[in-house]
């Protein structure tokens, strides 16, 4: 059957700080789906800082939007009409084909989801891609060994809270940076040795040193700027940092600043390593079955900041960079 949907296109891309000037919404209609096809109805999508990168038109791990065309991104949705094998109505299925209420694509292009008795919408967080990148740079790219002292960044956010909490489930000390005292609440909640609400503090590597009087060993960098410069005063020698993102240096408008205390790393014997969780997925079902327990043990805690409706996705989208969002940024469109 045929079905009218509503999509977010790129209208102009963002010079610095996004606006709602940069988005528009336009109503599409989605035809019956042809051979091969599968029709579905969008429930959740997903905002994400990394979808920054993309609406600049510059060479990266994925292609630029498009101008006039509607954006991309995570998307669970449940299956209304099928002409492929495997696929059913009532399915309910992961795609990328966010940003819009309904859609047709090749069944190739969509994931059946078992939701493991979770709500759906948590694949596209902490059973999603955020919690693998929680998991993958902690274990895997900071190598996290015992009697680390770990400090995390947008510690109260989609990956940051995971990472304070797998690092706590492992044992670690953990130390947490987030902007306002209810994040900071958050944190303390969720077992953090010590938080620090970065905005009320005029020297973050003056508090950084004082939350880790013997220093850090693992830094798990979402943020950049002034967060990875306390991070390499702070290291002891042979800490890891973990490069996950550098939020703070995505919207500006003279191209990203890197640490001005950097040649720390030389005489401290770093090691910073750069990651991208879409290598690692193949970690997932590890991650899963990690998360399954935790779940069943009532070990892990996730909050979710929702915006309902497909033309509230660009004001979710800019609440990431304002800090407006708790835990997993989502739209609700079913
Ligand atoms: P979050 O849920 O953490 O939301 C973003 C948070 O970043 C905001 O809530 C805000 O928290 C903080 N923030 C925004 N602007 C600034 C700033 N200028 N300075 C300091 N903090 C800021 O988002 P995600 O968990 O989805 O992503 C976290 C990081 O992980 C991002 O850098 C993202 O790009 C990266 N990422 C990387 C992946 C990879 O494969 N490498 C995969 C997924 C995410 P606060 O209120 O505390 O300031």
């Amino acid at each position: 059957m045929s079905l009218s949907s509503r999509e977010i296109r790129l209208k102009s891309r963002p010079l610095g700080a996004p606006t709602a000037d940069n988005f528009e919404l336009a109503e599409v209609t989605v035809s019956d789906p042809g051979p091969g096809e599968v029709q579905v109805k969008n429930q959740w999508m997903t905002v994400d800082p990394y979808m920054r990168g993309r609406m600049s038109d510059r060479k990266s791990y994925v292609p630029p939007f498009q101008i006039g065309e509607a954006l991309q991104g995570g998307a669970i949705g449940e299956v209304v009409a099928s002409n492929a094998p495997g696929f059913a109505p009532g399915d309910t299925v992961s795609s990328m084909f966010g940003w819009r209420e309904a859609f047709n694509a090749p069944a190739a292009a969509l994931q059946k989801l078992d939701t493991r008795g979770l709500p759906p919408q948590a694949f596209l967080g902490v059973a999603g891609m955020t919690g693998l990148t929680a998991y993958v740079g902690l274990i895997k790219i900071a190598a996290l060994k015992p009697g680390d002292v770990v400090f995390v960044s947008a510690a109260a956010g989609a990956v940051g809270s995971v990472v304070c909490q797998i690092a706590k489930l492992h044992g670690h000390t953990v130390i947490g940076s987030a902007g306002g005292a209810e994040k900071v609440a958050f944190l303390k909640h969720i077992g953090v040795d010590a938080a620090i609400d970065y905005k009320a503090e005029p020297d973050l590597t003056a508090a950084l040193a004082k939350a880790a009087p013997n220093g850090i060993d693992v830094y798990f960098d979402n943020v950049g700027g002034d967060h990875l410069n306390a991070a390499l005063a702070v290291a002891n020698k042979s800490a890891r940092f973990a490069l996950c993102g550098m939020i703070s240096q995505y919207n500006s408008a003279t191209g990203p600043v890197g640490p001005s205390n950097l040649i720390l790393a030389v005489g401290k014997c770093l090691r910073l390593e750069g990651f991208i969780v879409s290598n690692h997925f193949d970690l997932m079902p590890d991650y899963l079955d990690h998360l399954a327990g935790w779940i069943k043990a009532g070990q892990i805690k996730w909050n979710e900041s929702v915006e309902d409706g497909i033309e509230r996705a660009p004001a979710a989208f800019l609440k990431l960079f304002s800090g407006e969002n708790m835990g997993k940024m989502l739209v609700k469109l079913g």
